[in-house]
């Protein structure tokens, strides 16, 4: 496994990581679950991304991981990044969600009892607040970082501007902003819109979620919806609306280039984001454990041609 140094820190990050969002709940097969974070461990991959409320039922990705931490891994605590996150709906009432101080330290309380570690390596602000103060969310984590329950703070989802700001903020309390966590693939490209080039210019870090677009940048979409996909389920992040047959086609196109290149048009799709040295990490989902070997295996092969980058782009831009 090759790692990338989190922008300016001290901490290096695998190319791939592993998150727990989906397929690692309490509905979930346990056994699957153990399989696939073994695999992935014993391919390098360190870090291994969860929040209060992966699921379902809310916090049981936690505790699955916790509890093959605690039956297997235990020996291993000083080789595993384990992140965890606070800020989307987690439990009733006023105090279950969003930015608040007392939210934030109440579910890194609860994150750390699930998982059955003294500390998280990396806590995130899953998500910005409009109705706390900026200072309120950064000072929960700051302090989260000085009694010990995270070694680093990170961001998700913050605007450009919002991330500035709470950059600067956590340089100014002495905890600085390791990472921002936000949505980047082919199909979604707001990340070059100027959140890029803040986190560069602050030197903070960039792992990013949903680089298969949940899925769909791989090959399973290309002759219909499968059984036991995401976007079969009900409910499902990935309604079966959001797969036009504008991105299909899209699809279709970039899997005959993945295929020129002797790739998966996974593989293509993950290598796309890693060509730009700001991105420290892409953290995949998997359902089965060839998705890990799959991702992982792109590392002999992450560079592109001008000419192949060009006709990718066409076929994104349409
Ligand atoms: P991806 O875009 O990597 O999608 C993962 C899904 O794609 C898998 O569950 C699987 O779907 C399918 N897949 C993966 N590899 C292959 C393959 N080789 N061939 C065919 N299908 C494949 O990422 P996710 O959307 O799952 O997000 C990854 C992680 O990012 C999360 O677990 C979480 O840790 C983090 N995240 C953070 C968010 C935030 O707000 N900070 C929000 C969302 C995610 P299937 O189940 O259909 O097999």
């Amino acid at each position: 496994m090759q790692y990338r140094r989190c922008g300016n820190s001290g901490l290096l990050l695998p190319l791939v990581s592993l998150g727990l969002w989906q397929n690692f709940g309490g509905i979930d097969d346990h056994e699957n679950a153990r399989k696939m974070i073994f695999r992935a461990f014993d391919l390098g991959i360190t870090q291994f991304d969860l929040a209060n409320n992966y699921g379902p039922p809310f916090g049981s990705a936690e505790e699955t991981f916790g509890k093959i931490l605690k039956d297997d891994l235990a020996g291993y605590r000083d080789e595993l990044i384990i992140t965890s996150k606070a800020g989307y709906d987690m439990w009733p009432g006023p105090y279950g969600e969003w930015g608040s101080r007392k939210y934030m330290i109440a579910s890194c309380d609860q994150s750390l009892k699930r998982l059955g570690v003294e500390y998280v390596d990396i806590f995130y602000s899953h998500r910005p607040d409009p109705n706390t103060p900026l200072e309120e969310t950064m000072m929960a984590l700051d302090q989260i970082v000085r009694s010990g329950k995270a070694l680093y703070a990170g961001i998700s989802s913050y605007s450009p501007d919002q991330s500035q700001k709470a950059i600067d903020i956590l340089t100014s309390l002495g905890t600085p902003c390791l990472v921002h966590q936000p949505s980047y693939s082919m199909f979604n490209r707001w990340i070059e819109d100027g959140l890029l080039d803040v986190l560069e210019k602050n030197s903070v870090g960039c792992a990013v979620f949903s680089p298969l677009f949940q899925g769909l940048l791989t090959d399973k979409y290309l002759n219909g919806i499968p059984p036991g996909s995401r976007a079969s389920k009900s409910d499902s992040s990935l309604p079966s609306s959001v797969i036009t047959s504008d991105k299909l086609s899209k699809v279709d196109q970039l899997n005959e280039i993945a295929a020129a290149r002797g790739q998966k048009l996974s593989q293509l799709a993950l290598a796309w984001v890693l060509k730009d040295p700001r991105i420290t990490s892409v953290i995949i989902g998997a359902s089965k454990v060839a998705h890990i070997e799959e991702a992982v295996a792109i590392q002999s092969n992450l560079s592109f041609a001008p000419e192949e980058l060009n006709a990718i782009e066409e076929i994104l831009v349409g």
